[in-house]
């Protein structure tokens, strides 16, 4: 292994020293608003520090410099957006070089003909809504980092938007990419409408989570946007489970409303209270529907008529609007002094944990977790939950819990301990799976192979042909040994 310094010399050499970032305070990294944000307000120090940071703003500099860190015991994290929420960009080592390729954001074509977009990785998503809107068109993709999220991290790490139920999530949405393994090889995947060459190679890629190879550039589905003939719905039903029947019917009769969102009274009561009163076991559901008129209009009827037959009342959509409005506005405060502040009087923290199930399994594991994880987690204040992606075959559930500080410097450890109890109650079930759009990160990585059961192998083999020395995001997909080296040796 080289030397950090010598590294740093080599690095510098090649690209220029104003694109290493070799400062204290640009290793620290203050745009990671979401790693250890909670430790952050308590005088967080990290364990580990990258070497530096590599400013890239090309597929040659990214190979050249991946391979210069594969060949020299590197490690090698890869930041688009920085808005990853499971510890991806956790630094584990003292031998990490940044990637930071937010500076890729080149737009190579924008095909209002083929509905396409071509775009370098750094490419905010935001960004790319707007270019799309000023044609008429939409990127359909709307999660709710999507003030924060570039196109690399949003393929990285199988995202999904609120607008899902409509346009799919990003495996619905990308057409082809340009990737670079970590020896510098580049390879590309084309822009076909469908192939049967073969396996499907764009899932080869999505979801690795800088694990496995660096996306450099994508081309993404656009859709044509309606942004003025919405149809929207708001109904309080008399349990969580009503509204899950009510919205697994409107499902499988065949309409595809963009956004379904089902809370419970705890999820309901602490993020929009002001708007719909729940009794005890009751819950509320909204929909918005996208697209074409004659389209929304019948799907507004379709739900209208649907939402009685499980005990719905329709109630104002003003619950509906106010969603709309604020439904992306947390990125705003992340990384402020203003959420610190929060941390520092309250010693709470507010967080999430995103699973899904068949529309029998979730049941079982909603009631579960509600029922045993007070009794497991003795620092935990409060859980609720809602729903947001629905499916012909099932539906997902965000947990939303608050747990107290014990020791603030370790709250991330509470989080750990919440998710893999989640992930326990999940994986009981046949259909449970226990990551529906975060990736599993550093923080659930433990867990995958118990997802994944006999088919880990064909990721661990995967990653260690890719990969042989374990350079790329060390404790991303397969978890770190005590020592520090990936457990497929
Ligand atoms: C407030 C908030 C709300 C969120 N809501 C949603 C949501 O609704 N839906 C959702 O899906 N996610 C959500 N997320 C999670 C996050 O925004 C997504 O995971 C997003 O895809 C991350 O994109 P990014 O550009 O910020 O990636 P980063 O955080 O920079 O990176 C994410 C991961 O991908 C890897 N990576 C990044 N770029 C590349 C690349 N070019 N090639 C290979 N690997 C790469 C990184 O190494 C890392 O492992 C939310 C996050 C926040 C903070």
């Amino acid at each position: 292994m080289h030397s950090t310094d010598q590294a740093i010399r080599e690095l510098s050499q090649a690209l220029g020293s104003d694109r290493v970032v070799v400062d204290r305070a640009g290793l620290l990294q203050p745009e990671q608003v979401l790693v250890r944000q909670f430790e952050k307000a308590f005088d967080y120090v990290p364990e580990h520090l990258p070497v530096c940071i590599l400013k890239l703003r090309s597929t040659e500099e990214v190979a050249d410099a991946v391979r210069y860190c594969n060949e020299n015991g590197l490690s090698v994290i890869v930041q688009t957006g920085a808005s990853s929420s499971e510890d991806q960009l956790l630094v584990v080592n003292d031998h990490t070089v940044v990637f930071d390729l937010s500076g890729m954001d080149a737009v190579v074509s924008l095909d209002a003909e083929n509905m396409t977009a071509t775009v370098g990785c750094g490419m905010r998503l935001a960004r790319l809504e707007q270019l799309a809107n000023e044609q008429g068109l939409t990127t359909g993709h709307w999660p709710q980092s999507q003030p924060l999220a570039c196109m690399g991290g949003l393929v990285a790490v199988r995202s999904i938007g609120q607008f899902s139920t409509y346009y799919g999530g990003i495996e619905d949405m990308l057409c082809g990419l340009e990737a670079v393994l970590p020896d510098g090889q580049v390879v590309r995947i084309r822009n076909v409408p469908r192939s049967a060459a073969g396996p499907d190679l764009r899932h080869f890629f999505m979801g690795t989570e800088g694990a496995i190879a660096i996306i450099t550039e994508v081309t993404v589905k656009l859709f044509t946007h309606y942004p003025d003939s919405w149809w929207k719905g708001a109904y309080v039903v008399p349990s969580f489970e009503a509204g899950l029947d009510a919205i697994r019917e409107v499902i499988v009769k065949g309409f595809r409303p963009g956004v379904v969102r089902l809370y419970d009274k705890l999820d309901m009561d602490f993020n929009y209270g002001g708007f719909v009163e729940l009794q005890d076991g009751e819950a509320c559901m909204f929909f918005v529907a996208e697209g074409p008129p004659s389209i929304t209009a019948a799907i507004g009827a379709a739900i209208d008529e649907i939402a009685p037959h499980h005990g719905a009342r329709a109630v104002d959509t003003a619950v509906v609007d106010h969603w709309l409005r604020v439904r992306n506005d947390v990125c705003k405060i992340l990384g402020t002094e203003e959420i610190r502040n929060r941390y520092r009087e309250t010693q709470a923290f507010y967080t999430t944990c995103e699973v899904s199930a068949s529309w029998t399994d979730i049941k079982r594991i909603y009631r579960n977790v509600m029922a045993n994880l007070p009794g497991e987690i003795d620092n935990l204040l409060g859980i609720g939950g809602h729903v947001s992606h629905s499916y012909q075959n099932g539906t997902n559930i965000y947990f939303v819990y608050v747990l107290k500080a014990k020791d603030p410097l370790r709250m991330w450890e509470s989080d750990r301990a919440v998710k893999s109890a989640i992930v326990t109650e999940v994986l009981k079930e046949p259909t449970g799976g226990s990551v529906h759009h975060h990736g599993a990160g550093k923080m659930r990585a433990n867990r995958v192979a118990d997802e994944l059961g006999s088919s880990y192998d064909l990721l661990r083999r995967m990653k260690r042909e890719l990969d042989p020395n374990g350079t790329m995001n060390p404790g991303c997909l397969i978890p770190l040994e005590a020592g520090g080296v990936e457990s497929d040796g």
